[in-house]
């Protein structure tokens, strides 16, 4: 084994048991929320509004007695209050950067040493001292550039900041700096492997790219598979926000992103609020322990699915399997949400599918969903079928729906897989 598979950050924090997980998660919510409380206004006042004194937060359970904060109310907060709508901790003087981003919205770094925490998701993606990184995202206004420079510095890893475009140039620095990792999108990193090639910068002959840490895109299996069978790179995903830095990373063995130890997530069902199980669709939640940025339950509107289920590379947390797209994506219908990925979750179960949508319609003060079931090849529309479809339609979305069997032309915007009809006025 290449010493690029194994290894750790901080192996013994990242291997916790259950027990200690459990008393590490409620040692920064006895922290962070008092801190919280003294330090940020807005914190304060959405717990004074709550009727929750900080000392009531003990446990990760105790959380669900505090209101989210939605992303997506940032900017109102910060016309109300600018620039940090209340929630930052410490004044624009005591930080080290400040970023916007559009809207504008504001995102503060403090000075911490490490305010993003990147560095696990680096070491578990292979990164090792002394490699020379390139990095390819961009380095105005936004953070992304220097969140990721932050944690390659802290694991002592030197950084070209390339920031975006300039392809080939890109490659003359590869070549010429001999660079062994990348940090980017994946279609980035597609896009100077191809200039390369025409360059002639070749692995065994130029090219010394080892390790990359892409993040921002989907990274297709069959691209990674390229990257690793054609170029010799590993490849692992990241995920994280500009509000919150890393929250998850994946480890060698590339089976979904372990959640970053040092920040509290909670996985919450939109509907509901309440936790859901893993397999289901859940909301990015997070409470972050910052003296900068102490956010409480923060709604990234980020919808994910996650596994419980050990990791054979001994890292103890829960991972994020995969990324399903935005909050803002979801229908209400008769009070539940209803997102796309539950409809490619029907058409997977259901091999006698070949598509399906919903169309969502009202009448009076009621809404009703259909489900139009395109057949696959060989298969038979019967009420045995059209049964089992409601059957499973309603385990994914908890719904009752009308069953149709419908030909491919009879699909109105069959590239939409809820179709709302519904009119507001
Ligand atoms: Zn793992």
């Amino acid at each position: 084994m290449s010493d690029r598979e194994r290894g750790f950050f901080d192996e013994e924090q990242e291997r916790m048991s259950a027990k200690e997980r459990a008393g590490f998660v409620r040692r920064i919510l006895r922290e962070t929320v008092p801190y919280a409380y003294e330090k940020a206004p807005a914190a304060r006042k959405k717990l004074d509004d709550a009727g929750v004194s900080p000392d009531d937060v003990k446990d990760i359970e105790d959380l669900a007695k505090i209101p989210l904060t939605r992303k997506a109310d940032l900017k109102t907060l910060q016309k109300a209050e600018p620039p940090f709508g209340g929630l930052a901790a410490v004044s624009p003087r005591g930080m080290r950067r400040i970023y916007v981003s559009p809207g504008p919205t504001f995102d503060p770094e403090g000075r911490e040493e490490t305010h993003w925490r990147w560095e696990k998701a680096f070491v578990a993606a292979g990164f090792r001292p002394g490699d020379i990184v390139q990095n390819t995202f961009m380095y105005h206004f936004t953070p992304a550039g220097l969140m990721f420079e932050e944690g390659l510095i802290r694991i002592g890893c030197t950084v070209v900041p390339a920031g975006v475009g300039n392809t080939e140039m890109q490659v003359q620095v590869l070549r010429d700096l001999g660079v062994s990792g990348y940090v980017g999108t994946p279609s980035f990193l597609m896009t100077l492997l191809e200039k390369a090639k025409e360059m002639g910068v070749v692995p065994g002959d130029g090219l010394r790219l080892q390790v990359a840490l892409v993040t921002a895109e989907m990274l297709p299996e069959s691209l990674r598979k390229r990257f690793r069978e054609e170029f010799g790179i590993q490849v692992r995903q990241a995920y994280g926000t500009a509000d919150v830095g890393s929250i998850g990373y994946e480890c060698f063995e590339a089976k979904g992103m372990h959640i970053n130890d040092e920040i509290v997530v909670e996985l919450l069902d939109p509907s509901t609020g309440k936790p859901v199980a893993p397999g289901e669709i859940g909301e990015v939640v997070v409470t972050l322990p910052s003296t900068t940025y102490p956010l409480i339950r923060f709604a990234t509107g980020d919808l994910t699915v996650y596994t419980n289920e050990p990791c054979p590379c001994g890292r103890t947390s829960n991972r994020l399997l995969r990324l399903v797209g935005r909050v803002d994506q979801v229908t209400k219908v008769k009070g539940m949400f209803v997102h796309p990925e539950q409809v490619s979750q029907l058409e997977k179960k259901l091999p006698e599918l070949a598509a399906v949508q919903l169309v969502i319609t009202r009448t009076g003060h009621e809404d009703h969903m259909t489900i139009r079931a395109l057949l696959a090849a060989g298969a038979l529309p019967s009420d045995a079928l059209r049964e089992k479809i409601g059957e499973t339609a309603r385990e994914v979305t908890r719904l009752r729906g009308e069953v149709v069997f419908v030909q491919e032309s009879e699909m109105a915007e069959k590239e939409k897989k809820i179709l709302d009809t519904r009119k507001w006025d």
